[in-house]
């Protein structure tokens, strides 16, 4: 049984996100998602916010878990018996940030593999800290999000429309 770690802020889960967790699904027997507890960067959700709205993202899907984790990456990894880590790439920044991670990765536990997958390209441009500028803003965000992901930013800016 192959088992792969999908780790991750989710600030909040965004529909690139859930393409590349559907996809990965697909490739995998078992898919666990890790939602990241302390992120170095500013977090709109808490960790408890972040793991609920994965998980009514993904009740369709069978094989897939959700956690959260507040050690290393690889630590988790080991700790659920992962073989790889799965990232969704976007454009070149990405790759970069995945380049340098992987290698670190490598140096720690060399077992571990990286598999990443190319976002669709309907999704190159989102990311969950544009989404939240322009929810914070008042912009559409229906297209981008599950809808309980839509209701959970309105509710956090306090917007009705
Ligand atoms: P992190 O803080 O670890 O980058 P994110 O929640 O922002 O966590 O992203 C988790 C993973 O999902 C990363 O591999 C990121 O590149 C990928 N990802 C984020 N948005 C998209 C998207 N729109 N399409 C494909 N992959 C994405």
């Amino acid at each position: 049984m192959t088992i792969v770690i999908y780790p991750g802020s989710f600030d909040p889960i965004t529909n690139g996100h859930l393409d590349i967790i559907t996809r990965a699904a697909y490739l995998f027997d078992k898919l666990i998602i890790g939602v990241y507890d302390s992120p170095s960067k500013g977090i709109l959700f808490t960790t408890e916010e972040r793991v609920a709205l994965v998980k009514k993202t993904i009740t369709n899907l069978p094989n897939i878990e959700v956690e959260s984790y507040n050690d290393l990456t690889i630590d988790f990894a080991k700790r659920v018996k992962a073989k790889a880590i799965v990232r969704g790439l976007r454009m070149s920044a990405d790759f970069e940030r995945e380049f340098d991670m992987a290698m670190l990765n490598k140096k720690m536990f060399p077992k571990l593999e990286l598999v990443c997958l190319m976002s669709n390209v309907e999704f190159q441009f989102l990311s969950s800290s544009l989404l939240k500028e322009a929810a914070s803003l008042g912009g559409k965000i229906d297209d981008l999000v599950p809808k309980h992901v839509a209701a959970a930013l309105r509710k956090k800016f306090q917007r009705k429309t």
